[in-house]
């Protein structure tokens, strides 16, 4: 009786956590392929507890393969987020950049961690506190290879100007 109870509410561990967030229907795209799944591997297990529990035990994060699309951006709705991840993502993953991705994706859950729809921050500001959660999570040499690889236009001078700052701190 005991161990159904502690079974009940007991936190998920990570691994528990990873196995569900496989299983759920929306992700057959990550599980069926393996080099999609390592960079989703890489991303989970980047999370510190806090903000896996945020992100997929009291939420539901899902990601939605699109097919016509060209980047990557968030759709809400009340309980689950759902981040929209488009083929040009895919085609970095299965490139020898793949970890580009991982970053690209942490970027995507500082916007959900952030709340980003609910504070509204101007653009740029959103951009930097996402690259800042992505950066935190280790990925900062990823996200400005990824950077310097995009169109140059304002507000990605700006972004890269914050990761080389950080990179040259630490
Ligand atoms: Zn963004």
């Amino acid at each position: 009786m005991s161990q159904v109870f502690n079974k009940l509410f007991k936190n998920p561990t990570r691994n528990e956590i990873m196995a569900q967030f496989y299983r759920k229907p929306e992700h057959e795209w990550i599980r069926g392929d393996g080099r999609i799944s390592k960079i989703f591997d890489m991303l989970i297990t980047s999370l510190p507890t806090e903000y896996l529990n945020e992100l997929f035990v009291k939420n539901e994060t899902l990601f939605i393969l699109q097919r016509e699309r060209l980047s990557t951006v968030l759709c809400f709705s009340p309980k689950t987020r759902i981040i929209l991840v488009f083929e040009n993502l895919i085609d970095l993953i299965k490139t020898v950049n793949a970890t580009q991705a991982v970053a690209v994706l942490a970027h995507e859950l500082g916007h959900l961690v952030f709340k980003h729809d609910k504070r509204r921050p101007d653009n740029l500001q959103a951009q930097l506190e996402a690259d800042m959660f992505a950066i935190r999570l280790g990925f900062a040499q990823d996200l400005l290879d990824f950077l310097s690889d995009q169109m140059k236009t304002h507000d990605l001078i700006m972004r890269i100007g914050q990761v080389q700052n950080y990179l040259s701190a630490a």
